[in-house]
């Protein structure tokens, strides 16, 4: 919930090179710890050190008198995510973090993640690399393998294959890290439900405590939104649908709760994180393009990595100051993507309105379609609603 504690996000946006199907920002390097990448962690560290005052945003474009967001609450979560947070050497990640220790306050059962990419560490460096990260406090990591078979990963684009996954993994756990995040990709180039049936077979012999499952969105201006549709043997609807279908299937049956409409934990590893994002929490964001969200202040840092480079902590744009309204419905957009859906208790605590009161009448006509369930303590979405969750949550805007 707001007000109580704030996560941090921190953005790396470069990858070795791009996926077809990529439109998240991000730039190709190419390799690791280029010079770029390294003025990158430089400015990071001059966007944490400026916070040392507070977190100024210029709400009426107006620098004399900068709006203080107040950013000193305990923090409950930080994020590396990218682009590929591991293409920097992690002594800069353990830098970064270092500065934000001295800057915040950390809870010292603070959930830390980072994205690592399972192709970018050489054999002789991974293990000194994840050792370091562990060292230095990060104890949860979330690798994307997409896929479990070498033709679809080429597909994608991807730089790695099962063999580097699995090494990842492996050295992983031998570095201290047990809580880890494994990402599938459904809806791919050639994949079918026996494809994704053996990639989540492979997944699960590692039984790692959170599986995401997402499906591939053909994003324009990537090579995938350029391409032919036929050309790039995508699964027909059908079978994406069984695909669906399937990993809920098996993934429940392994003992993994599906918290999320994409996303699978063991009992007691969902992600903090997200959950953060879900309960339209407090959050900052540090690094390029990175979101914050604080209160009813939503903004974010310039995308143009020159103008970030030049003046790190003082490109925020998007200034907006949230209406409760709009806050209303962003927090019914978000919260009905959990499988517990929205307490009512927290929307009263948030809004100072009951969910009654407020969506009394979308609620009943959802719940009459069986799109949504509705109990004392809240209201979620119903399978047949998850399938529609789109249409569902559109009609929560008022
Ligand atoms: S590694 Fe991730 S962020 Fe980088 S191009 Fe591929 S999908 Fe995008």
């Amino acid at each position: 919930m707001p007000g109580e504690k704030l996560s941090l996000y921190i953005h790396i946006p470069f990858c070795i090179k791009k996926c077809n199907y990529c439109d998240f920002l991000s730039f190709p390097t190419g390799g690791r710890n280029t010079p770029l990448a390294e003025s990158y962690a430089h400015a990071l560290l001059r966007e944490a050190e400026a916070l040392r005052g507070g977190c100024q945003v210029d709400i009426n474009l107006n620098r004399n008198s900068p709006y203080l967001v107040d950013i000193n609450k305990p923090i409950k979560s930080i994020y590396f995510g990218g682009g590929t947070p591991n293409i920097l050497n992690s002594e800069w990640i353990v830098r970064v973090l270092c500065k934000l220790n001295e800057i915040f306050t950390i809870d010292e059962t603070a959930e830390i993640s980072i994205e690592l990419n399972p192709g970018v560490y050489e054999e002789k460096e991974r293990h000194r690399e994840l050792k370091a990260l562990r060292a230095a406090g990060i104890n949860r990591i979330s690798t994307g393998l997409q896929s479990a078979h070498s033709a679809e990963l080429k597909r994608l684009g991807r730089i790695h294959d099962l063999t580097a996954f699995l090494r990842l993994y492996e050295e992983a756990l031998n570095c201290g890290f047990e809580n880890i995040n494994v990402d599938l990709m459904t809806g791919i180039p050639l994949q079918t439900c026996d494809t994704f049936a053996r990639t989540l077979e492979r997944v699960l012999e590692l039984r790692p405590k959170h599986i995401s499952a997402y499906s591939l969105i053909i994003e324009e201006g990537t090579p995938f939104g350029e391409a032919d549709l036929k050309s790039l043997d995508l699964p027909e609807e059908e079978e994406e649908y069984e695909i669906y279908l399937m990993t809920r299937r098996i993934l429940e049956q392994a003992g993994y709760r599906r918290y999320e409409i994409s996303n699978y934990a063991l009992p007691g590893y969902e992600c903090a994180h997200n959950l953060v994002y879900w309960d339209r929490g407090d959050y900052l964001g540090l690094g390029l393009g990175a979101a914050s969200l604080i209160g009813d202040l939503r903004f974010s840092n310039t995308k143009e990595l020159n103008k970030y480079l030049a003046a790190p902590g003082r490109t925020r744009e998007n200034i907006q100051r949230l209406s409760q309204q709009e806050a209303m419905e962003e927090f019914m957009f978000l919260g009905l993507r959990k499988t517990s859906g929205v307490r009512k208790a927290d929307f009263k605590r948030m809004f100072g309105r009951d969910l009654e009161e407020v969506y009394g009448e979308v609620i009943e006509k959802q719940v009459g379609l069986s799109l949504m369930e509705e109990d004392r303590d809240g209201v979620r979405l119903t399978e047949r609603g998850i399938d529609a969750a789109n249409e569902v949550m559109a009609k929560f805007l008022l």
